[in-house]
């Protein structure tokens, strides 16, 4: 085993594809200590700066005060505390829908929704892009596995034309996280529809960001448009969790069939109440959001100056296509050089020839932080990196 293991980590070493952990010494917020360096941060998905926000912490050591830390056992038993269905009844209110049901991370709600809803004998249709826990949970329903052309409806429905018998579920992140760009969820849904097939959206990384009151997709489409919609509460809501939303139907199928509801620990209880004042924070203060969008659009003016080639991005994630490996870690390491953290993204968490720098942008950067951010990608490149 041990030379076996050791071969592949050699060969991974050599494609420039290693990962290496940091270590955190501090809060997540524009600036962190990693490793013992105070640093700009510009790869986290708090994108409203609300992971360390004084009203999140005062939520979670309250509820810990009155409810302690561990849950204690799964939903079904006897974990599903107050917090917890304070939270899920929050959550179908602001995304609009019947229900809600909280899920321990995102990761697992979407291997659970998927193969609870769909199996052998039907068919699942999947972005290339999307998230690995959606293609994951695809792959492991056992349903027939499609992947479509990114962000190309007809392609999806010359798929659905060619029918199948049985169910069929239609499957697509909403913000496409290293990507930044946005599905067509309209078009989506009337394919979708036309076809009788299900459509399901992970607004991972729209929660919080995209619409007028920070509800995402939620506010695009309706219950009957997005029967299933997933988001994360790890990322702009800056808590932890997930949660699925839609129908009574959908969300009692989940409870009884989901697996990864079912068989896991359930939350803490106290996370579950930093969720909800994280979620009263996101909807009251819009301003959040508003100056997240003004430092995109800063960044963006900037980055055209410096003549480097942005994706089609409006959202947050404002990555930088460097196409090979060793350019993109080497623009990673010129960046950290100069105090700014930003990850370098390579294949298998995208296409082969298509690595990255995926910078993400937040409310919590100030504007002379995204001007730094700037300058230090100027020398970055300037310098041959
Ligand atoms: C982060 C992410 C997940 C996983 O959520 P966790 O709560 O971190 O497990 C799922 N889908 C997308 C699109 C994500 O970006």
């Amino acid at each position: 085993m041990e030379s076996e293991l050791a071969a592949a980590l050699e060969e991974r070493r050599t494609l420039h594809r290693y990962r290496v952990r940091r270590t955190l010494n501090s809060a997540t917020g524009a600036t962190a200590r990693v490793d013992g360096k105070e640093v700009l941060l510009f790869c986290s998905n708090d994108y409203l700066g609300l992971a360390s926000h004084p009203a999140l912490i005062k939520a979670m050591q309250d509820a810990a005060d009155a409810v302690g830390v561990g849950s204690g056992a799964s939903h079904l038993v006897c974990g599903h505390s107050r917090y917890h269905h304070l939270l899920e009844e929050r959550l179908a209110e602001f995304t609009g829908r019947d229900r809600a049901l909280l899920f321990s991370t995102g990761y697992m709600a979407n291997m659970g929704v998927i193969a609870a809803l769909v199996g052998r004998g039907d068919a699942v249709y999947e972005d290339r892009l999307n998230h690995a826990s959606l293609l994951d949970g695809g792959l492991l329903s056992g349903a027939r596995f499609q992947r479509f052309t990114h962000n190309d409806v007809g392609d999806l429905e010359r798929r659905l034309r060619k029918n199948e018998s049985g169910r069929k579920l239609v499957v697509v992140d909403h913000v496409f996280s290293m990507d930044g760009d946005e599905a067509p969820l309209a078009c989506l849904s009337a394919v979708a529809a036309q076809h009788g097939a299900w459509l399901m959206a992970d607004d991972a990384h729209g929660i919080g960001v995209v619409g007028k009151r920070g509800a995402g997709c939620a506010e695009q489409l309706d219950q009957n448009e997005l029967p299933i919609l997933m988001a994360t509460l790890g990322k702009a809501v800056g808590g932890f969790g997930a949660f699925v939303a839609g129908s009574e139907t959908l969300i009692e199928s989940l409870i009884q069939f989901a697996r990864p509801y079912i068989y896991t620990t359930a939350m803490p209880p106290a996370v579950a109440a930093a969720n909800l004042a994280a979620l009263e924070l996101l909807e009251s203060e819009a301003w959040r959001r508003e100056k997240l969008q003004k430092s995109i659009a800063r960044f963006r003016a900037g980055a055209i100056q410096l003549g480097l080639s942005l994706m089609p991005s409006n959202t947050a994630i404002q990555p930088l296509q460097v196409g090979l490996d060793e350019r993109a870690l080497a623009l990673s390491r010129a960046l950290e050089a100069q105090g700014i953290l930003v990850s370098a993204i390579r294949p298998p968490t995208v296409p082969e020839g298509t690595s990255r720098l995926r910078i993400t942008l937040s409310a919590a950067h100030s504007e002379s932080q995204i001007d730094q951010l700037l300058d230090a990608l100027a020398v970055a490149i300037g310098g041959g990196a």
